[in-house]
């Protein structure tokens, strides 16, 4: 066992309001640069919908992540002779009209125009060319389903479900779905590199682009799943999710985090080993990754996991954290959290709480109690339409795991209000999901009432390291196909074991 710490989070779907706070924060934090316009670190999608960039689901389409070939594990974009075959038209790479074209306004014209007859309008100027353009597509485009009967069923989930449930899906159900960068534990965007310039830090698992060692041949970005690398076009290299590096180090939480005002993210440790992540993702059977993800997490309550944690150098208040972690207990022990797109291969660590919002709307629009237990588990099991969709998203098509998550979900909502209208609540519901009372009401409370210290368990044991984090990096390769200049083995090296002159730390560089 060879115990490793992640930072993770976890969103709770039912409460993003698709207010795109946490997008334009962290726009302004990270991305308000020439280069970087059309890329937003954070984006919230409306579900169903095409999502940002367009139809960025459809790995047919884009080869992103892993894939298993002859039960090994392999880039999708395939073997190192193909991506360097691909290095200067590589056909997977999504354009600027699968994003957008960036645009701002003529405000020049409202400011200065002569007085007149007519008012004057502000017309959309490129951001990129300064040429007037024209607005046909953005990062939002598909906001709260507008559009939906033109562009919604081009969603790759939406076209995986039946004929009969598509023609109805655009009246039964809606939600947002956050995404920023997943961190993942088995990242393919790492060992897509050419030159070794990403990185996953070792101590945290945080995924990073070295900008020194860059040189843009964009691999990353084709090799992502998530399409969550951006090409700035202006320096010519990779940007990313940095997770907020910089404020995690501190002990404070992303901005999007910190700014959403649904207060739905949470943040926390979580341990693993890091051993049984080759074989983890390569589980032949796509509806068992989700599983299979869950068994490469340990718990950190376990004497011998903390034996083996501490002998493996994670330190101690990391150790406690992992403990205390919201994202440890709504992950593996309310499993309510699920991984988005465990097929990718990828293990991602931004984990989604699926909505119950769609069952309840669509009970309460047929006239029934929608906080009704009875009704509510009827509901889970009768619409499949919210649940084959999630589980597409969720668990590579098995609707089990969503339809327990959802059902808990349901048991704690109906539990509650029983509790605060004073009546008597029913054990069944409770123990129908395989919870106890006391479980049901401390996931209430974390999913309910959680403080700011609840929902963000950040060790600050990096304050003192801050200057070697920024050295302490590996690269990451599952299989035979190491990334140029990086390793087939994951994450071994620590500080201090690190071969000579590779990811120099700002001390060895000579800066202060
Ligand atoms: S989502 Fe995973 S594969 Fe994509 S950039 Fe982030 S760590 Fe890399
Ligand atoms: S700030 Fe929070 S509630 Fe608003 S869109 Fe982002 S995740 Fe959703």
């Amino acid at each position: 066992m060879r115990v490793m710490a992640q930072l993770a989070m976890v969103m709770n779907l039912d409460k993003c309001i698709g207010c795109h706070t946490c997008s334009v924060t962290c726009k302004q934090t990270w991305t308000n640069r020439d280069g970087v316009e059309y890329a937003w670190f954070n984006n919230v999608e409306t579900k169903p919908g095409q999502g940002y960039p367009r139809r960025y689901e459809d790995q047919e389409r884009w080869r992103g992540g892993w894939e298993l070939r002859r039960g090994k594990l392999v880039p999708a974009a395939g073997g190192r002779l193909r991506r360097l075959a691909n290095l200067f038209a590589n056909p997977e790479m999504p354009a600027l009209e699968d994003y957008y074209e960036p645009w701002t306004y003529d405000y020049r014209t409202l400011t200065d125009a002569p007085l007149g007859d007519d008012t004057p309008v502000a017309r959309p100027v490129s951001a990129i060319t300064g040429e007037p353009t024209s607005v046909r597509w953005g990062p939002n485009w598909e906001d709260s389903l507008g559009g939906a009967p033109e562009h919604a069923r081009a969603d790759p989930m939406v076209q995986r479900l039946g004929q009969e449930i598509r023609l109805e899906f655009e009246q039964s159900f809606m939600f947002y779905l956050p995404r920023i960068c997943e961190h993942c534990l088995n990242p393919s965007c790492v060992a897509s590199c050419p030159s070794g310039a990403m990185y996953k830090r070792s101590e945290d698992g945080i995924v990073l682009v070295d900008q020194d060692r860059c040189r843009g041949w964009r691999m990353c970005v084709s090799g992502c799943p998530y399409k969550k690398v951006y090409f700035n076009h202006r320096t010519g290299k990779a940007e990313k999710c940095t997770f907020c590096y910089p404020r995690l180090e501190v002990g404070l939480p992303t901005v999007c985090a910190e700014t959403c005002v649904g207060r739905l993210r949470y943040i926390g440790v979580l341990l693993y080993d890091a051993d049984r992540v080759g074989e983890a993702a390569s589980e032949p059977d796509e509806q068992r990754l989700y599983q299979a993800q869950l068994g490469v997490f340990l718990d950190p309550h376990d004497p011998e996991v903390v034996r083996a944690a501490e002998r493996a150098g994670v330190p101690h208040d990391w150790i406690t954290a992992a403990q205390r972690s919201p994202v440890h207990s709504l992950i593996t022990r309310y499993r309510v959290a699920l991984p988005l797109h465990p097929e990718y291969r990828t293990m991602p660590m931004v984990w989604y709480i699926p909505p119950l919002s769609p069952v309840v709307d669509a009970l309460a629009g047929t006239g029934f109690d929608g906080e009704e237990a009875g009704n509510l588990f009827g509901a889970i099991d009768a619409l499949r339409i919210p649940l084959d969709y999630l589980a597409g998203m969720f668990t590579a098509g098995d609707p089990e795991p969503v339809r327990l998550a959802l059902r808990r979900l349901a048991a704690m909502r109906s539990h509650m209000r029983a509790v605060n209208l004073g009546e008597t609540p029913d054990p069944a519901a409770s123990t129908g999901v395989g919870m106890d009372v006391g479980s049901l009401e401390a996931m209430y409370r974390l999913l309910a009432v959680a403080k700011y210290e609840d929902r963000y368990v950040i060790p600050t044991a990096a304050v003192g390291q801050a200057h070697d984090l920024e050295g302490i990096a590996t690269t990451c390769s599952v299989g035979d196909e190491p990334a140029p200049g990086g390793r087939t083995d994951l994450f071994v090296w620590r500080d201090g074991e690190r071969p000579a002159g590779m990811f120099p730390t700002l001390r060895e560089k000579g800066k202060p």
